[in-house]
């Protein structure tokens, strides 16, 4: 679609949202809900400049307006983003904020033509910021729309998904992100892209360091848990945990992004799906035959119940323990 090829992937979306705008009937709350770092807040900005670009020829949007450089610069005042406070301890979107927001958006649009407030990412607002919340919008001020953007919508309250159309952003292949690594001249684009599991902005992210430190990391979880001990496997356990959260959450991010991977891989490769698998295939051949099927939905339960209990504070041990030892009795000695 002109004007949006530099977006990489998420064609539907594109399609269904531009249209909605040529239309003038776009939704009033959106819930962009898919993997982090898979372009659902650009995506959102592209929307909100579409809505508002000044050009008359296409592309839409320009890119070039006063408009479109102003929301791409962060500072279209129509154009609100609510993001957690920086600074804080626990990264929440407050009832303050939220309240502030309401207020602002009882004025008059400045020049937009359609008002904008995204809040990236919904999980970050506690049940009462949520709360304080529905009421605008159920019923937004006239003229402005609302995009929530979360990787998982099941944590958000019911009553604020209810209230969303849902958008869905899947993760790309593979070979296409490796590929856009490459077209932009990066390092490591394969190994990037499959351990970004399909999502192009945590590929970009990704350094020598972090996948040599992922590498490290998934031959100790496979040496502790294929041994069919507990003494290992809470070794390691406490191993990724020592120190205090600032230090251990991001070694028990990337476990569970190992362990995901993993049973991504199974799917895929016992699906026969001609797709290419995210890790080592000989690894997702055996994983497969351990996991498929139901050792699949359980692991993805274990993952989920995992991120749950982390958003509520709990102790790292109690979940890498818990994870590590479901996994181990899944695969057996993989
Ligand atoms: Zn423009």
């Amino acid at each position: 679609m002109s004007g949006v090829v530099d977006i990489l992937g998420h064609a539907q979306v594109i399609e269904h949202l531009w249209s909605r705008v040529r239309d003038d009937a776009l939704h009033h709350a959106y819930l962009f809900e898919g993997p982090e770092g898979i372009g659902k807040r650009m995506i959102a900005l592209r929307l909100a400049q579409a809505a508002n670009c000044e050009s008359p020829e296409p592309p839409c949007p320009c890119g070039q307006c006063k408009t479109c450089r102003a929301i791409a610069a962060g500072n279209h005042p129509d154009v609100v983003l609510l993001e957690p406070e920086p600074g804080r301890a626990t990264p929440i979107i407050t009832v303050a904020q939220i309240r502030e927001m309401i207020r602002k958006t009882g004025y008059h649009r400045y020049a937009a033509r359609r008002r904008f407030v995204i809040v990236d990412p919904a999980e970050a607002m506690p049940p009462a910021a949520a709360n304080a919340l529905l009421k605008t919008l159920e019923e937004p001020p006239d003229g402005t729309g609302f995009v929530l953007i979360a990787s998982r919508g099941a944590s958000l309250l019911p009553t604020i998904v209810s209230r969303c159309q849902p958008v869905r952003f899947a993760a790309l292949d593979v070979p296409t992100v490796a590929a856009w690594l490459e077209a932009r001249g990066e390092s490591d684009a394969l190994a990037r892209a499959r351990l970004s599991m399909g999502c192009p902005g945590l590929a970009l992210s990704l350094t020598a360091e972090s996948l040599e430190a992922r590498q490290a990391l998934r031959d100790k979880v496979f040496r502790a848990v294929g041994r069919g001990e507990l003494d290992p496997i809470f070794e390691l356990s406490r191993e990724i945990c020592s120190g205090g959260r600032p230090d251990w959450a991001p070694r028990v991010e990337l476990l569970m992004q190992i362990i995901e991977a993993l049973v991504r891989d199974a799917s895929v490769w016992a699906s026969g799906a001609e797709v290419e698998v995210l890790d080592e295939p000989r690894l997702a051949e055996r994983a497969a035959g351990a996991l498929w099927p139901h050792g699949v939905t359980r692991m993805s339960r274990a993952l989920d119940d995992a991120r749950a209990a982390l958003e509520l504070n709990a102790a790292g041990r109690t979940v890498v323990d818990a994870l590590l030892v479901r996994l181990s009795t899944e695969l057996g000695k993989i």
